[in-house]
């Protein structure tokens, strides 16, 4: 009898999908795990073990619902470790003339899987929805082309589409945005919150990606693993944030602190990704919550969360499907420097960058003003080629996939788009770093001072930055400020912080 092959990709583990709402016999399931997968870029040994350990469990999951499900290991003799080559072989050895698969989030896995479409001729080839985002590939590209691109354009119109925090045609409160309720430093007497984590034994699948020589960097407990496995981890997860963490999140959303790895944000970034979790679930999750406890938890919180969920990221991925390929090669500053090796090592006077990174090493995780004010401030003040730094990020972190890693480090934080994400350069002096968290306090550098002996490096490095690309910048209306502030120190000031920046970056190794 005629059969379906139906791919599934390793972060499209959606139980919710149609496709699993009937068993049927014409249908096969195809998974693979693949050395195409796990070393396109060298990955975080936790992400490797995060994504294989959700693959199985959804394995597991279909198979118990009556599914047929072929699963390819790593080190499975028959697996070429080829996306393509793999569906192939399984499709000349059995009787299938019809194959079908969700739409990739990724462009290459999207054109690799159309150029195999077109070379089997014989095959009816079918590409459906992930079912998973709230907007189509190329909606954002839509609503704004021709328009100026700002993701507060987009928010709006996505709030008002999907009548999210909306009072009839007006938001909610009468505001769209609560973000000066929000972003306070952490104050350094509260208490922390309580950790959380699974505590899985994943030592099988570690092992598995060791004997394979598989190259991979960063620690991992394989007999203590705490990331979530599937839906049902990513919904207690979820009830976890919105329980402890949601009436908190927006105030301390910026905040950065020592004494705790991810204080109020959710984590819930790989459920997501992963698509264990849907975004209109942990949205109506988290404004239900909200409605229940209204004395306990501001709309200021609620509203910065939804904000990231239904404007961030769907905005991101607007931007990735209307602006690839030609994003991947961005570098409006032209920078090519190599990423100082710290960046693997956590090995650096710098207290800030080492517990970012030490953090990253540790969890494959760090809060987005770690990502975005710490070490990505620091790539880009240190003029960092934005390919090594992308290849940083997309290999480190546990959510990290193409679409929306490149498009927050290539655009948001390195500017390497020319401002089509942001709408500044996200650079700063040590000024906000130790307004926003209490790293300054143990560090070998001087936060206040900016040139000599202990001088912070960021300090610098800043008013370097800016005087190095004041051509491309000047007109930008959100750097009149830092540019008047420039112009107002006198010469013999402007020299010595461009002789200790050049000083620095000529040993960026040993900051
Ligand atoms: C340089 C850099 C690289 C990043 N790379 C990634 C990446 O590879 N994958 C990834 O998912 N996010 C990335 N982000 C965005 C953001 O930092 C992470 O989504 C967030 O830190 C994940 O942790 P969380 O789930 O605790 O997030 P929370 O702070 O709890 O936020 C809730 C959810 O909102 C969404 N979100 C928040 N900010 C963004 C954003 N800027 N873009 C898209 N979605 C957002 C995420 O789905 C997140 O889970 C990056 C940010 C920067 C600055
Ligand atoms: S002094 Fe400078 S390098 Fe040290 S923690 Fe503060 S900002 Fe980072």
């Amino acid at each position: 009898m005629a059969k379906t092959l139906r791919l599934i990709l390793g972060d499209q583990l959606n139980p919710k999908h149609s496709w699993f709402e009937e068993v049927s016999d014409d249908v096969i399931y195809i998974m693979m795990e693949m050395r195409q997968e796990t070393d396109y870029v060298k990955h975080h040994i936790q992400k490797l073990l995060a994504f294989f350990h959700a693959m199985r469990s959804f394995r597991d999951y279909l198979v118990d619902q009556g599914h047929s499900v072929h699963y390819l290991q790593l080190s499975d003799t028959r697996n070429t470790q080829s996306l393509t080559q793999n569906l192939r072989d399984f499709l000349q050895s059995r009787d299938i003339d019809r194959l079908e698969y969700q739409e990739p989030d990724e462009y290459r896995l999207d054109q690799q899987l159309l150029k195999f479409a077109e070379s089997m001729t014989e095959m009816k080839i079918n590409m459906v929805s992930s079912e998973h985002f709230f907007t189509t590939r190329s909606e954002l590209q839509d609503l704004l082309q021709g328009k100026g691109v700002l993701m507060e354009t987009f928010y709006r119109s996505m709030r008002k589409k999907h009548e999210v925090l909306m009072d009839g045609d007006k938001p909610l409160f009468d505001r769209w945005n609560f973000d000066q309720e929000n972003r306070k430093a952490f104050p350094k007497k509260e208490e922390v919150p309580p950790i959380f984590g699974f505590d899985y034994d994943v030592s099988t699948i570690f092992k598995m990606i060791k004997d394979e020589g598989v190259d991979c960097f960063g620690e991992a407990e394989p007999t203590h693993f705490l990331w979530p496995r599937d839906r049902d981890d990513s919904l207690h997860w979820l009830k976890l944030f919105l329980q402890n963490a949601l009436s908190s999140f927006g105030t301390y959303q910026d905040a950065m602190t020592d004494r705790h790895w991810y204080l109020f944000h959710s984590r819930l970034s790989f459920s997501l990704n992963s698509k264990m979790l849907n975004p209109s679930e942990v949205i109506s999750g988290a404004i239900e919550t909200w409605d229940k406890n209204r004395s306990e938890i501001t709309f200021s919180q609620l509203e910065g969360f939804v904000r990231q969920i239904l404007g961030w990221r769907e905005f991101m991925r607007g931007i990735y499907w209307w602006k690839m390929p030609e994003y991947q090669s961005e570098n409006f500053f032209n920078h090519q420097q190599p990423l100082p090796d710290f960046f693997w090592t956590a090995e650096t006077k710098m207290y800030c960058v080492a517990k970012s990174v030490e953090q990253s090493l540790k969890y494959a995780y760090a809060h987005h003003i770690q990502r975005l004010m710490i070490t990505g401030n620091f790539a880009l003040l240190a003029g960092i080629h934005p390919d090594e730094v992308d290849a940083w990020y997309l290999g480190i972190y546990i959510d990290a996939i193409e679409w929306v890693e490149i498009t927050n480090t290539r655009g948001m934080s390195q500017f390497a788009d020319g401002g089509l994400i942001a709408t500044k350069p996200y650079v700063s002096s040590a000024n906000y770093i130790n307004k926003m968290g209490d790293y300054c306090s143990n560090c070998s550098y001087d936060h206040n001072k900016k040139t000599g002996d202990n001088a912070c490096p960021f300090n610098s490095l800043y008013w370097h930055f800016l005087d190095k690309h004041q051509q491309l910048l000047k007109d930008n209306a959100r750097m009149k400020l830092m540019y008047r502030l420039w112009d107002k120190k006198n010469a013999e000031e402007k020299v010595s912080l461009l002789e200790q920046a050049s000083i620095y970056l000529n040993q960026v190794d040993e900051l």
